[in-house]
């Protein structure tokens, strides 16, 4: 049951997206992911055990691109799951959630797994956007949901397992 685009001896590769506004923490989010960060880098790769099966995870990053102009379809082609970030102390990112909500929908495959991550959780004290406010949402969309700090690497690993878990059951009950 492996990927053919499998490299290495995972069992599975699956793609993702990182999405939200700019400066909001997606680069930083994804150079927590890599072990050897690169300034500029468009994916990373991480392995994750689930299981007995090794998933190796194409994770995308916009690179800027959402500064000049919108997300192309191909971006979003083939991607199982998707990391909506906004920034905890700029309510505008949280509010831009639904549009890109929308972009994600209307590229994305239907089943997509969507984690709403609500990013830079270590500073509290200039919060915008309060974390009940990031799940009632989160449980409108019928997303996923999770706090992170990419500064202080709080919570990164988890959402990012979270995520690969959910692909993962949505895979293998597909290839029932
Ligand atoms: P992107 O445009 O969404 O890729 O955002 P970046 O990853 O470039 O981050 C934008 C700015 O926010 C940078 O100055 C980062 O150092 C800062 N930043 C990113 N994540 C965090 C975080 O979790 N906490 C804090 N305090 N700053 C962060």
């Amino acid at each position: 049951m492996g990927d053919s685009s499998c490299e290495e001896e995972c069992d599975y590769l699956f793609k993702a997206v990182l999405v939200g506004d700019s400066g909001v923490g997606k680069s930083n989010l994804l150079s927590r992911l890599d072990s050897k960060p690169t300034i500029g880098v468009e994916f990373a790769y991480r392995n994750i055990r689930v299981g007995d099966k090794l998933i190796k995870s194409q994770i995308w990053d916009t690179a800027g691109q959402e500064r000049f102009r919108a997300i192309t379809s191909s971006y979003y082609r083939g991607a199982l799951g998707a990391l909506l970030v906004y920034d905890i102390t700029r309510r505008s990112s949280f509010e831009n959630v639904t549009k890109w909500l929308y972009e994600i929908r209307e590229f994305g495959s239907s089943d997509m797994v969507i984690v709403l991550v609500g990013n830079k959780s270590d500073l509290g004290h200039s919060r915008e956007v309060s974390e009940e406010e990031g799940r009632s949402l989160a449980e409108l969309e019928s997303l996923c949901f999770m706090e992170t700090s990419a500064l202080e690497n709080i919570h990164v690993e988890a959402v990012f397992l979270a995520m690969v878990t959910k692909i993962h059951q949505i895979v293998s009950q597909k290839s029932l």
